[in-house]
């Protein structure tokens, strides 16, 4: 426990309080528990040696003593975004990094959960040269293999690099990677930002049926194209892949288009989205032109 406090030294608040240390941080969330501002307050808790997501609460004060945090990372806002659709008066805390922050914005774009709601303890855990996309520990880049490099798509490839083989070239590694898929729905489950209840992933009108790997490339480009305006660069859905596709490549290419063409930069404030234009319901009903 004291090797993983110290991995992270600055937790920080973005609300009223300023904390530097964990126990501040245990202490802002009893605080916050005790005097009623948030109804559950939601983190993470050693369990037989995992780190697990956890809802601390009132009646348990002293368990907010095993509030910690560490590399394991978990939507937190998707579970806090299932307990608002259930009761959407709650008041809810959470911990959160810079992935989950940007990811509660589209959250709060999209309706999906309400700020007044919310209180959060931000955690500056983005100390390494991906900042600019604020990444995480996550990209510690892995090496992959030469068969991989050879015909597939190396998942630490920048989009510009990416864009260097010549389109035939592309196409046929991409080919490759898609073609890998188990059609898990993993990438689809872990995203903090996928919150359709109807998905077009399990649509037998957009991408056919009966097949693994599912409909190649209609399978990966429908969840890329959907991922517009809503992808926040996490990489969790590429953390999840067990047959690691390299999807975040893939979506960063996507909000680049999104913010060449309306300057809009996904998850980094709580504008409307030029998307929000289709409206928080989305139907699968097909419409006429
Ligand atoms: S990186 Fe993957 S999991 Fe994260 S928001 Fe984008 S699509 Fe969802
Ligand atoms: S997590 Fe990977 S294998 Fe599973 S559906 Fe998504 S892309 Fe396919």
């Amino acid at each position: 426990m004291e090797e993983q406090m110290k991995e992270w030294l600055e937790p920080y608040s973005t609300t009223d309080y300023k904390t530097s240390t964990f126990e501040t941080m245990q202490e802002q969330a009893k605080e916050w528990l005790d005097q009623g501002k948030v109804d559950l307050f939601l983190g993470y808790k050693m369990v037989q040696g995992h780190p697990l997501p956890h809802f601390f609460k009132k009646d348990n004060l002293d368990e907010v003593d095993d509030l910690i945090f560490g590399q394991a990372r978990y939507s937190l806002e998707k579970i806090a975004t299932k307990i608002a659709a259930e009761h959407p008066e709650m008041k809810i805390g959470l911990l959160v990094r810079d992935c989950n922050q940007r990811a509660l914005n589209v959250l709060y774009v999209w309706n999906q959960l309400n700020p007044d709601n919310m209180e959060t303890i931000n955690v500056n855990c983005c100390p390494s040269k991906l900042k600019k996309h604020a990444d995480c520990s996550y990209l510690e880049p892995e090496k992959y293999g030469s068969y991989k490099k050879m015909v597939g798509i190396d998942n630490n490839m920048e989009v510009e690099a990416a864009e260097e083989f010549s389109q035939e070239e592309r196409y046929n590694r991409w080919l490759y990677e898609f073609q890998k898929c188990l059609k898990c729905y993993g990438c689809r489950d872990i995203c903090p930002v996928c919150f359709c209840k109807e998905c077009s992933l399990e649509h037998p009108d957009l991408i056919a049926t009966g097949s693994i790997p599912p409909e190649v490339p209609i399978f990966h480009l429908v969840r890329a194209v959907h991922m517009g305006g809503r992808c926040i660069d996490c990489g969790l859905c590429e953390d999840a892949c067990p047959s690691d596709i390299p999807l975040r490549l893939l979506y960063r290419k996507v909000s680049e288009t999104v913010e060449d063409v309306f300057g809009y930069k996904t998850g980094t404030h709580t504008d409307q989205s030029p998307f929000n234009l289709l409206g928080d319901e989305v139907t699968l009903e097909p419409k006429p032109l």
